[in-house]
C-alpha cells in the first residue's frame, strides 16, 4: 500500500493530507515549525488519522510518494526522497491525477507577473458567461480541493515552483504571460526557471503566449497553431489591440477575414499597458472555451482589482500616491514605472538574485527621485548612480516599523505637482515586513498620516 509523505502543513499541504486521507490513503506530514497554526492543523489532521512529525526533516520509513507544494529540489527532505528514488510530485500534479473522468476543463496560466490579476479577470469573464468557474492554484484555493467539485471550468494560476513539480498536466488551454528573472535562487538559473514555465505548454490543448515577450514567444515556438496576444494590431491568428479596442483574430469563425471586438481599453482596470496584456490573456483563455465577446466585456467590467497592485491610495497636493507593493521583482516594477510619466520611486527589499540595471536604465527618463529601503537598497542605488546620476536619492537605513513614515515624508518632500509617488519595490518584503500586504499597508498608513499632518498645518 502506498504511504504518502506531505512536505509542510501550509494551506496546500493540509489540503493534500485531508484529500488523501478522505480517499482512505495512508499519509504522514513532515513540518519544520511547531507554531500555533501548525499545531492546530496537526490536531485537525490527527482527527482523520494523519500523523504529523515536527522538527526533523527526515523521510519517514516506507514512504512511496512525496507531495510538495513548492519546496526546492535542494531542500533536505526533497533531496532525500529523490536520492531514495521516491517519486516527488507537486500538489497541482496530484490534483490532476486525482481528477474524476468528467472533470472541469482547466484554463491554466503562468508568468513572472500578472498571474493573479489575469486569473481573476478570467474567472470574472467565465462567470459573466454563466459558467460555474473558480480561481484555484497559486491564487489561494488549492487545486486538490476543487478538482472533484462540479465546476464548468477551473481558472488555474500556476507558479514556476508548482510547474517544476508537475509532469502530466494537460489543460484545455494554457497561457504564459511573460518570463523575466525571478526566483533564481530557487531554480538555480534563468534557463531552469524558464523551462519550468515552458512545461505548462507541453500537453495543452491550445497554447497561448504573449507575443510581445521574447521569452514567452520562444517557449511557444515549438507549438504550431499557438495563439499570440499583443498590444499591437493583431495579425491573423492573434488577439490584440486596434486603436482603443481589444480585438480577437484567433477564436473567430472565419479567421481569414473576421475580427471580433471584445472590449474597449476603458474596460481594463486599473488602466496600464501590462493590465491590457493581462486582459488579453484572460480573454484568449476564455475564448478557447467558446465564451462570447459580450461576456469578455462584461467580465472585464465586473473585475475588481486586488489590493497592492497599482492601488491608488490618495492624491495630496497634486501628487498621487500609489501602492504597488506586490511588485516583488524588477519586471513588475518596470511595468509600474512605465505606467506613469513622472515618478518618485520607493524601492528596495530583497532582490532574490535579480539584476536591476535594465529596469533603472529603462525607467531613467521618468524618474524624478528615489527613496530606497531594505536589504538590497545599495544595489538599486548603484544602478541609479550608473544610469540616472542626476536623480536625487534618499537612503533610509531604518528597518523598524517607523521606516515607512520616513519614506513617505521624504518622498513627499521630493515630489512636485503632477508626480506620482510609487511604491513598486522590485524586491520581496521579508527583510522588513511579514509579507507584501503588510508593506503596502504600512505605506498607505504613512500616506494617511501625511494627509492628516497637511490638514493640521492648514
Ligand atoms: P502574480 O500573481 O504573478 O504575482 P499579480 O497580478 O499579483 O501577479 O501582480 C504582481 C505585480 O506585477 C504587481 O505589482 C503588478 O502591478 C505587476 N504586474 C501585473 N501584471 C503584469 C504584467 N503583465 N507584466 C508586468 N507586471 C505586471
Amino acid at each position: 500500500m502506498t504511504l504518502t509523505c506531505v512536505a509542510g502543513l501550509g494551506v496546500s499541504g493540509t489540503a493534500v493530507a485531508e484529500v488523501l486521507a478522505a480517499r482512505g490513503e495512508r499519509v504522514v506530514v513532515v513540518e519544520a515549525t511547531e507554531g500555533e497554526r501548525q499545531l492546530a492543523a496537526a490536531a485537525e489532521l490527527a482527527g482523520v488519522g494523519v500523523e504529523t512529525r515536527f522538527g526533523e526533516m527526515a523521510l519517514p520509513d516506507g514512504v512511496t510518494r512525496l507531495v510538495t507544494t513548492g519546496w526546492p529540489p535542494h531542500h533536505p527532505l526533497i533531496a532525500a526522497a529523490l536520492k531514495a528514488g521516491v517519486e516527488v510530485v507537486g500538489e497541482v500534479e496530484l490534483a490532476w491525477r486525482l481528477r474524476p473522468g468528467q472533470a472541469a476543463p482547466w484554463l491554466a496560466l503562468t508568468g513572472t507577473n500578472g498571474k493573479t490579476t489575469a486569473v481573476r479577470m478570467l474567472t470574472s469573464i467565465l462567470l459573466a458567461a454563466g459558467r460555474k468557474a473558480l480561481a484555484v492554484g497559486n491564487v489561494g484555493v488549492p487545486v486538490v480541493r476543487a478538482v472533484g467539485e462540479p465546476y464548468d471550468a477551473l481558472a488555474v494560476e500556476l507558479s514556476s515552483f508548482q510547474l517544476h513539480w508537475s509532469s502530466t498536466l494537460a489543460p484545455h488551454a494554457a497561457a504564459v504571460l511573460n518570463v523575466a528573472p525571478d526566483h533564481l535562487d530557487w531554480h538555480g538559473s534563468m534557463e531552469e526557471y524558464a523551462a519550468a514555465k515552458g512545461r505548462l505548454f507541453e500537453r495543452a490543448g491550445t497554447v497561448i503566449f504573449n507575443a510581445d515577450d521574447p521569452e514567452a514567444t520562444r517557449l511557444a515556438a515549438p507549438y504550431p497553431g499557438a495563439v499570440g496576444f499583443t498590444l499591437r494590431v493583431p495579425k491573423r491568428g492573434e488577439i490584440g489591440v486596434v486603436e482603443d479596442l481589444l480585438v480577437d483574430r484567433a477564436f473567430v469563425a472565419d479567421p481569414v477575414e473576421a475580427a471580433e471586438e471584445l472590449a474597449t481599453l476603458d474596460d481594463v482596470k486599473p488602466f496600464a499597458p501590462h493590465n491590457v496584456a493581462n486582459a488579453l490573456a484572460a480573454a484568449a483563455l476564455a475564448r478557447s472555451l467558446g465564451v462570447p465577446s459580450e461576456a469578455v466585456r462584461q467580465g472585464l467590467r465586473d473585475f475588481v482589482p486586488d489590493p497592492h497592485r497599482l492601488a491608488h491610495v490618495d492624491r495630496i497636493g497634486e501628487v498621487d500616491y500609489v501602492d504597488d507593493s506586490k511588485a516583488t521583482n524588477p519586471h513588475a516594477a518596470a511595468a509600474a514605472l512605465a505606467s506613469y510619466p513622472s515618478v518618485v520611486w520607493v524601492a528596495g527589499g530583497l532582490l532574490k538574485g535579480a539584476d536591476v540595471d535594465d529596469l533603472v536604465r529603462q525607467a531613467a527618463p521618468r524618474l524624478r527621485a528615489a527613496v530606497l529601503i531594505g536589504a538590497d537598497r545599495a544595489r538599486i542605488a548603484e544602478a541609479i548612480a550608473r544610469h540616472a546620476p542626476n536623480v536625487p536619492l534618499v537612503d533610509i537605513a531604518d528597518r523598524d516599523t517607523g521606516a515607512m513614515d520616513k519614506v513617505v515624508t521624504e518622498a513627499a518632500r521630493l515630489a512636485s505637482p503632477g508626480d506620482t509617488v510609487l511604491l513598486s519595490p522590485a524586491g520581496a518584503s521579508f527583510d522588513m515586513f511579514a509579507n507584501y500586504p503588510a508593506r503596502g499597508e504600512a505605506f498607505a498608513r504613512a500616506v494617511r498620516e501625511l494627509r492628516a499632518r497637511r490638514e493640521h498645518e492648514r
